[in-house]
């Protein structure tokens, strides 16, 4: 099962629970962060934040996404060569991103439980499922590779 995913407002209580300040910066964060179904780089995230609070700047906002992830609230992850992606977390899954045409699918992680244990009981390792891109091609890649 899937967490639900996270409200504006439960962002907000979790950062004034934990004892720190709600900033208007960091509630445009998690406003966007909530509105996007995407997979925003900190470039794209400065963009939009900037539409809400004009003066911020770009290390504002890094340190806002690193205070949000140690807090548990977002997840990045790196999709092939490109910069890294920010969402909440509570929509965990895995990336499949394509080596051709850099298309991106997500994978619910619970598709990998079984590797996932066969990797912690073998190996000890304990999977991150999220965190970094599996490579390949793409239906749509394979099929061109195919007809040539
Ligand atoms: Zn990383
Ligand atoms: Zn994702
Ligand atoms: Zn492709």
């Amino acid at each position: 099962m899937q967490a639900p995913p996270i409200s504006v407002n439960d962002i907000i209580c979790t950062i004034r629970d934990s004892g720190h300040r709600v900033t208007n910066g960091k509630r445009a964060v998690a406003d966007i962060l909530h509105n996007s179904s995407a997979h925003l780089t900190v470039e794209e995230l400065v963009l939009a934040v900037r539409k809400i609070e004009p003066d911020i700047n770009q290390s504002t906002i890094y340190r806002i996404l690193e205070e949000f992830e140690e807090l548990g609230l977002v997840v990045h992850s790196h999709l092939g060569a490109s910069a890294a992606v920010y969402h909440l977390a509570g929509q965990s899954h895995a990336h499949l991103v394509c080596d051709r045409c850099g298309s991106t699918q997500e994978v619910p992680a619970s598709r990998f439980d079984l590797i996932a244990r066969e990797l912690l009981e073998e190996f000890s390792f304990t999977l991150d499922r999220h965190h970094v891109a599996l490579s390949g091609l793409c239906a749509h890649c394979r099929e061109n590779v195919e007809k040539k």
